[in-house]
């Protein structure tokens, strides 16, 4: 099936043909012709899924008709966070590309008075994150009366956030009639609740449950000493064929000290955490979707979404203490029908035992269990310890060690 039955428009459908796709995702044909029928969506999708383009593309297509007005954005797009926000904002870019769309994004971070020049000049389409645009709203910089179309992405990650009130706050501010598409990979009872308050009769299209990780990632689990967790992941990148790969720690400092290391080592790594200015996060994720860098160490918030397409490898250097965060980790790798490779370093402890279970019990299957042999190799026999005589003219008696090729791959 084509793009082409989907009810978009011509310049829409080039830009798709441009951006190298050929087939709708399953979240794509079935919403896509939902929201241009101006009906409410409640998506319950993962990112890996192909949503982002289910709602801006739809979205391109009925804004191309009607024009913004001063401080009055026509579109809202509600983000948890800033590198989410500007990926919906590189896609419109991409896909509007044919169209005369404006866009303003009111982030952390991005200069504050450029976009309040834009809002200004009217906006058809409003990325932001909860804070971020109450702010704005409550300084009176901001009119949200001339919203058609409310995207609400990631709802789940807004709640573990916290900004499930500032959602509520600013849907309720919304006071014209209007679109919603709500999108979250769970639904758990405070979002349930949220949707049945703002969303009208909402078609619900659910692609593939939370707890159901993508078929085409290959995962395995490593167990070794608390002190060796380093060690494992050097040898894990040094044996796999790594084209790039995430490895994510549970915490901020884990991932300065394990960026560190790597880099220490020679490794071709960044790091990407909540400590870091907006700038440098941007940066590092550019630097990383360009391939300037083989490897991210991230945690959970900051990785949250991130829109790399092809990554070949994600390393969870720390078992998640969440089991839903190791569906969005392992989510990174094994997009879009791609081949993919997650591997989980635990240790023997009984937290590390209780969350991998939680990830077992979700995924209703065993993780499988790989052995790794962190015994510094056999030193080299140097030519002068050769034992030189018992070896002329035979083969079969010669010891094992000699007749394979001794690896000396330094760790
Ligand atoms: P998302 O779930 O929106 O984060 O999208 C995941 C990835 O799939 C992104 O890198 C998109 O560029 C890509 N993608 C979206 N739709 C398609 C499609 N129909 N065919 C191939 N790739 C797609």
């Amino acid at each position: 099936m084509g793009f082409d039955i989907l009810g978009l428009g011509e310049k829409t459908l080039s830009a798709v043909a441009d951006a190298g796709y050929t087939e709708p995702t399953p979240i794509q044909a079935q919403a896509i012709p939902q929201v241009l029928m101006g009906r409410d969506i409640l998506g319950i999708a993962q990112t890996g899924t192909g949503k982002t383009a289910s709602f801006t593309l739809p979205m391109i297509d009925i804004l191309a008709e009607g024009r913004a007005r001063a401080r009055m954005p026509r579109s809202l797009i509600l983000e948890p966070t800033r590198e989410l926000a500007v990926q919906v904002a590189e896609n419109f870019e991409k896909y509007g590309k044919n169209h005369k769309l404006s866009m303003a994004l009111l982030i952390g971070g991005v200069n504050f008075a450029d976009q309040e020049k834009a809002l200004d000049r009217g906006v058809d389409v409003l990325i932001a994150t909860p804070g971020r645009l109450l702010d704005h709203f409550e300084r009176g910089k901001l009119l949200l009366t001339g919203i058609d179309i409310l995207v609400v992405d990631e709802a789940d990650r807004m709640l573990d956030m916290g900004f499930i009130p500032d959602v509520e706050k600013i849907c309720e501010k919304i006071s014209k009639q209007h679109q919603t598409l709500f999108f979250s990979a769970t639904m758990p009872p405070p979002i349930q609740r949220l949707t049945d308050q703002f969303l009208d009769d909402p078609r619900k299209i659910e692609v593939a449950r939370a707890s159901t990780t993508a078929k085409t990632i290959k995962q395995s689990l490593v167990t070794v000493g608390p002190r060796e967790k380093r060690k494992a992941l050097r040898k894990l990148i040094k044996e796999e064929d790594v084209k790039n790969g995430i490895i994510f720690c549970n915490r901020k400092r884990d991932v300065k000290e394990v960026y560190a290391s790597l880099a220490r080592h020679g490794f071709s790594v960044g790091q990407l955490h909540g400590d870091m200015e907006q700038r440098e996060r941007l940066a590092v994720l550019s630097d990383f979707k360009e391939n300037a860098i083989q490897l991210l160490v991230a945690s959970d918030v900051a990785a949250r979404g991130l829109d790399v397409p092809d990554v070949s490898h994600v390393f969870n250097f720390d078992v998640p203490s969440h089991a839903e965060d190791y569906v969005h980790r392992i989510g990174r790798t094994g997009r879009a029908g791609r081949e993919g490779t997650a591997f989980t370093i635990a240790t023997k402890s009984r937290d590390d035992n209780k969350y991998v279970e939680a990830i077992e019990k979700m995924a209703d299957e065993k993780l499988p269990r790989v052995t790794l042999d962190l015994t510094p190799p056999k030193p080299k026999l140097a030519a002068d310890d050769l034992p030189m005589k018992p070896f002329v003219g035979m083969g079969p008696c010669m010891p094992a060690f000699l007749t394979k090729p001794v690896l000396n791959k330094s760790k």
